[in-house]
């Protein structure tokens, strides 16, 4: 049974759908298939495909550039594209900083900075988390110390995705030491090329280089390029974290690693035995499927009252910690699926044209051990379920 969706809404699917059909290349949904790892190019040409057909800011109002998205449109779109195979949309920039700089941002930033997000031209990376401050975030301690008609900027960011293609860093920094530690942070737009930033790398378990340390030295930023006023980057950086919550739980991809497994089972067997009609095969894959239908149902529900009013914290909070844990056990299936082969691993392996579409073991081992960091990006599942708890406690 489908979630009932208006005519509309139909319609709005199939030209997504058609649209990824058009312009995807079929190349490049083929090295997301597969696992491989993707390079500054293909997302960016993919971004500016999507800004080509008007479709990469879409949720954004008119008056700045897009076409006013309801949620649910927003998430149906997100589901296309991944169903289609295309690489996961950066949110930096379109669903991140973009909304901050239109909400918060002068009349100066919005015409300096829009217009290199709405065409994709623009690189943003997201400088958040310290060596010491994650979960605890306002703890954070990058120092940002007035100096005339400019601050200059000394600490180190951690975690930082795709810092090492970025252009421009959006970053919170510590501008007042005492009161509250919230009450002391601003929201400062970086240039990464600026004199005195360094991008060291962090390679992650699956071998590849996504994330990276980014260290300030005396790195001089404009006080034009603070957004809102000094010291009131907490509530922005807040506004921010809620942006792109309510697709958190990622159906679209999570239906396209059910659909890969599905093809690996119809095409591996076990002492002639064909996966897809062996009993454990198929126990595991009913009850996954059973949790993404919940999950999906689950989604569209929030993101449908989403359309009245803001889902409450602890709703989001669930749609993490479903989704993230149904991702570690549909990566995990996928991996065990494989067998003794799943554990030949070559992180930096192309497309290997001469092994079976659905058996690319190599995609799977690399997104299983990717998909271990699901329950902590975003905030941990830890701090999701403190969330639930104080809702459900009232505390
Ligand atoms: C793949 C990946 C990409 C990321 N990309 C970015 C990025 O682009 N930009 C950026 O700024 N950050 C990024 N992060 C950082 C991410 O936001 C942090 O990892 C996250 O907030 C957790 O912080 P931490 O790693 O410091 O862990 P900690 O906060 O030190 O937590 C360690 C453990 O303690 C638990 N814990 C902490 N506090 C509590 C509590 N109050 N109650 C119960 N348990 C608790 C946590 O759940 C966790 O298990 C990324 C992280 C990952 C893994």
């Amino acid at each position: 049974m489908r979630f009932p969706l208006t005519a509309e809404e139909e319609a709005f699917s199939r030209q997504v759908r058609q649209f990824c059909a058009d312009r995807l290349p079929s190349r490049l949904a083929e090295k997301v298939a597969a696992g491989v790892d993707l390079d500054r190019d293909d997302y960016v040409g993919w971004q500016q495909t999507l800004a080509d057909g008007g479709l990469l800011c879409g949720a954004w109002p008119r008056g700045h550039g897009g076409k006013g998205w309801t949620p649910l449109q927003s998430y149906l779109f997100d589901e296309e594209c991944s169903l289609a195979g295309a690489p996961w949309l950066l949110p930096f920039g379109v669903n991140y900083v973009g909304p901050v700089i239109f909400t918060f941002g002068s009349e100066e930033q919005v015409a300096r900075y829009l217009p290199g997000i709405l065409d994709a031209t623009t690189f943003w990376c997201q400088g958040y988390s310290e060596p010491e401050a994650g979960s605890d975030l306002a703890s954070l301690k990058t120092r940002a110390v007035r100096d005339g008609d400019h601050y200059v900027v000394n600490g180190a960011k951690i975690w930082t995705t795709m810092a090492h293609w970025a252009d421009r860093m959006f970053c919170l920094v510590r501008t007042a030491a005492d009161g509250k530690p919230q009450a002391g942070i601003s929201f400062l737009l970086i240039d990464m090329k600026a004199p005195g930033v360094t991008v060291r790398p962090i390679v992650s378990m699956e071998g590849r280089h996504h994330l990276n340390e980014v260290v300030f030295e005396e790195v001089r930023v404009p006080v034009a390029d603070r957004v809102g006023e000094e010291n009131a980057g907490w509530a922005i950086a807040k506004f921010l974290l809620g942006n792109e919550r309510l697709l958190v739980a990622e159906i679209g991809k999570q239906k396209r690693t059910l659909r890969l497994i599905r093809q690996s089972l119809e095409f591996l067997a076990d002492g002639g035995v064909r996966l897809a009609g062996a009993a454990w095969a198929r126990e595991r894959l009913a009850e996954l499927d059973a949790r993404l239908i919940a999950l999906e149902w689950t989604a569209l529900r929030t993101v449908r009252m989403a359309e009245i009013a803001a889902p409450a914290p602890a709703a989001v909070s669930m749609l993490k910690i479903r989704g993230s844990e149904l991702e570690q056990a549909l990566t995990e299936f996928a991996f065990e699926v494989l067998g003794p082969a799943g554990l030949r691993y070559d992180p930096l392996l192309g497309l290997d044209d001469a092994e079976p579409v659905a058996v690319r073991r190599n995609g799977a081992v690399a997104r299983y051990l990717w998909a271990r960091c699901v329950t902590i990006y975003g905030g941990s599942n830890e701090v999701q379920r403190n969330i639930i708890a104080r809702s459900l406690l009232a505390v």
